[in-house]
């Protein structure tokens, strides 16, 4: 199944019938063209369907309120080929919940300076139509995203290829269910959070799983079914052959470690949940077939199938992660969870190691990874455990945390620049080593002045524009560091928003 199949984005044409009947059938001829132009583009991952003129009031309301009760639509592209008072869209676009996108473009490109002639310009008027337009979404204070350009560039559908992208991974946030094996890490609180804010806000919910629970699913994994995911392993990873010796503790850690991915993989898949948390000291218990390790090559392995992960209880950061994997689907490089593991001081290639202690999404790996066992001395059950290890490819990306600011969600956002790590000898983990944008010193002090958190989701395919997107469509905060940022401006950004965000709540 191709990712984004089961969805659609509906284009809706703004014209009116002033005009006449030719005008309209223009109009409509014109706008089938563009869309099978936009679809045939190969650029535009989501389908687009084109749902016909709207010419009143009426047919406004009656194609938002369609776009509202269908599933597959996860989006509305409108745009204005002749002048569309913009009246006739106050009461559909009052209604519309779909993210909004206005296309700023024209049926032809470039004046036919000798043809042209009054009925070409009462065809043609995107030019005045789409300000009529604005207008009224402006005036309304609706969030939408604007898109200007040629509908033939490829700049013009890569832009909306981002906003199909994010518009998809925010339906699928909507029928989001994140489950926590176990609760936050005590006394955090970074990671923490109001979850009725984050289910009225982002659409994702957020349920609490007993640990018991999972062992109810941990002890009924066939030891078959735990055998051929253990050849599956050595299949994909390399390790060493002495790894496949039976007769050791390390086999057993794998084929534990085994076990318990097919248990979460179970539990998550018949409650339907698209992502999860764990607790390094919630592990079960032992006596009742507990895990016998913190589960983290699972958490690795489901990560790239697309869970939604955070450590240490980090529900914001595991409904996040889903969102960043379900928008890059198809995309060549990879995301993952990080975290801000240690620093290194090295004038200007200061940079910042991020890891955890297992749980790094291979998708981000430069080379295959490679299965080992080490002792891991932290949480409840201090074990040798199975984990991936690898590096991450050199690239710039970027990075993203959503934090609870009281009154409101605040999404940081960082562009980032992985480097060429140096080898872990002693720190067998799966690693990245970037260096922050504009720097380190400006970088990571933004950040900590935003109050982001140590943990992070991550994309090389990824530009700023997809979270600028997801922000708008959430109606949510957005602050973001790149090569531009200065700690002044950035305070003044951060102060600014304290004042619009205060107002923004009282007037809602
Ligand atoms: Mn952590």
């Amino acid at each position: 199944m191709k990712a984004f199949e089961n969805f659609e984005i509906w284009f809706v044409t703004g014209a009116q019938l002033l005009y006449g009947g030719d005008a309209v059938v223009a109009v409509d001829a014109h706008s089938k063209e563009m869309v099978a132009g936009l679809n045939q583009s190969g650029r535009i991952p989501v389908k687009i369907v084109y749902k016909g003129t709207a010419n009143s009031s009426k047919e406004v309301e009656a194609v938002m309120k369609a776009a509202n009760n269908d599933d597959k639509c996860v989006g509305i592209i409108t745009w204005m080929h002749t002048f569309s008072p913009a009246k006739m869209w106050i009461h559909g676009l009052q209604q519309l919940r779909k993210p909004l996108m206005h296309l700023h473009t024209q049926y032809n490109e470039e004046i036919p300076w000798n043809t042209m002639d009054m009925d070409f310009m009462n065809l043609n008027q995107s030019a005045h139509g789409d300000r009529e337009f604005g207008h009224i979404c402006a005036r309304m204070r609706l969030r939408r995203k604007v898109v200007v350009g040629y509908w033939k560039d490829a700049s013009t559908q890569d832009r909306i290829a981002v906003w199909a992208r994010v518009s998809a991974a925010w339906a699928d946030s909507q029928d989001m269910l994140i489950l926590r094996f176990g609760d936050q890490m005590n006394n955090v609180a970074v990671t923490d959070g109001d979850k009725v804010e984050a289910e009225q806000r982002l659409g994702y919910h957020v349920d609490y799983c007993p640990v018991s629970e999972l062992m109810e699913y941990h002890k009924k994994i066939e030891p078959a079914a735990v055998d051929a995911l253990v050849a599956e392993y050595f299949k994909a990873y390399d390790h060493s052959k002495e790894l496949e010796d039976k007769q050791t503790e390390a086999y057993t850690k794998v084929w534990n470690a085994a076990k318990a991915e097919l248990a979460l993989r179970a539990i998550l898949k018949d409650k339907g949940a698209k992502g999860f948390t764990t607790n390094f000291d919630d592990l079960g218990d032992l006596e009742h077939d507990g895990f016998d390790q913190i589960p983290g090559l699972a958490s690795q392995r489901l990560m790239a199938e697309g869970y939604g992960f955070g450590a240490e209880g980090d529900w914001k950061s595991a409904a996040l992660y889903r969102t960043v994997w379900f928008m890059t689907q198809g995309l060549p490089t990879g995301c993952s969870f990080l975290e801000d593991y240690t620093l290194n001081f090295c004038g200007s290639r200061s940079s910042i190691l991020q890891s955890h202690m297992l749980e790094v999404c291979p998708l981000i790996a430069a080379d295959r990874p490679k299965l080992e066992v080490h002792f891991l001395g932290i949480g409840i059950r201090k074990s040798q455990t199975a984990r991936l290890v690898f590096t991450s490819k050199v690239g710039s990306g970027v990075t993203a945390t959503v934090v609870d600011m009281g009154n409101r969600f605040r999404l940081i956002v960082n562009d980032v620049d992985c480097i060429e790590p140096k080898p872990l000898p002693k720190l067998p983990v799966a690693s990245a080593l970037w260096i922050p944008q504009p720097n380190f010193e400006v970088g990571a002090g933004a950040w900590i002045l935003a109050g982001g958190t140590h943990h992070s989701c991550f994309s090389y395919d990824i530009t700023p524009e997809y979270w600028e997107d997801y922000a708008e469509i959430a109606g949510i905060e957005m602050v973001h560091i790149n090569k531009d940022t200065t700690i002044g401006e950035f305070k003044k950004e951060l102060r600014m928003n304290e004042v619009y965000y205060m107002l923004n709540k009282a007037l809602n």
